[in-house]
């Protein structure tokens, strides 16, 4: 029986069958141990009606891993140089499909569309080129995707930034940004050991469930995100002082935008990272008349 792909040794010999040499600048680092892996198909709760999506699938680590209990896995790879390597490994696994793009580029809901139609639900799983993590959960949460959940490996550092609740040192936009869309909670913590090449920081698995609908409900979303990111602008101002900055037309009315927090149950002197996203909610709707 052939051996999975993420021990130290399939993994040697692929690399060496194929020559591949690592790309640092699109974040290859693979996982060769089978333990971490089927802990995380398990976080993500796999079974047989589930669909995947995969990013960035390198030598097949994961894939394979997810293959085994998924209905069917749809992989994203950037890299060419491991198309003709992945239909190698994983060619006993006729539910895989490797679409050979970035990710970043892709149209995923029309992904979904065609692949996922026999699926009762849709996760995302990965083991994250670190280079992007940020823009690519983003842009699975913004493109409003009918995905269950998106479970992945990131650096631990962003993974507390995700998971971080209000008045923590890790606590600012990407937090509110991701538990908007999600319930985030970090599930595992994950030594470099685990990689080849191993990583520069530590990493993380975090699971991020959607929603049903948005966190909170406010009178202009747009204005929500504004506000908000501009009052992490400078963790050490006031929010009063941060949203002046951003808004200059605003001095000239800064005693309405003081009344206007102050009746939302908002002391304009705290800080942004004091502010739950129901405050920033809050805040939208007492000065979005005043500021939009
Ligand atoms: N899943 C494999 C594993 O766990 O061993 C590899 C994970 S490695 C951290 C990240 C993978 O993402 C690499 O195969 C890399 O080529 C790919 N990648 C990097 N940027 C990408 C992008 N924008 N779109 C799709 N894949 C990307």
């Amino acid at each position: 029986m052939i051996k999975d792909i993420a021990t130290p040794a399939r993994t040697k010999e692929i690399l060496k069958k194929y020559g591949f040499a690592f790309k640092k600048s699109l974040g290859q680092n693979f996982l060769i141990d089978t333990n971490v892996l089927h802990r995380i198909v398990d976080h993500a709760e796999v079974g047989e009606e589930t669909g995947v999506i995969e990013i960035g699938p390198g030598i097949g680590a994961l894939t394979e891993q997810l293959a085994k209990r998924a209905k069917k896995v749809v992989a994203f790879e950037i890299d060419q140089r491991l198309l003709p390597i992945l239909n190698d490994t994983l060619s006993s696994y006729p539910n895989v499909k490797v679409i050979h793009e970035d990710v970043l580029k892709a149209n995923v809901k029309q992904v979904m569309e065609e692949e996922f139609g026999d699926c009762k639900e849709v996760m995302v799983v990965a083991n994250l080129p670190y280079y992007v993590t940020t823009p690519i959960i983003m842009k699975l949460l913004e493109d409003q995707l009918p995905l269950k959940g998106i479970v992945v490996m990131l650096q631990k550092e962003v993974a507390d930034r995700i998971a971080a609740n209000a008045s923590t040192k890790e606590y600012g936009s990407l937090s509110i940004a991701i538990q908007y869309y999600t319930e985030a909670k970090t599930v595992m913590t994950v030594p470099k050991t685990v990689f080849v090449p191993q990583p520069n920081v530590d990493s993380a698995v975090i699971r991020l469930l959607k929603r049903e609908k948005p966190a909170v409900d406010m009178k202009d979303e747009a204005f929500f995100f504004e506000l908000m990111r501009a009052s992490f602008a400078q963790r050490r101002k006031t929010i009063m002082n941060n949203i002046l900055q951003h808004y200059p037309a605003g001095k000239a009315i800064k005693e309405e935008i003081e009344l206007g927090l102050n009746n939302a149950g908002i002391d304009p002197r705290r800080r942004g990272e004091s502010l739950t996203i129901e405050e920033f909610a809050k805040a939208t709707d007492a000065l979005y008349p005043l500021l939009k």
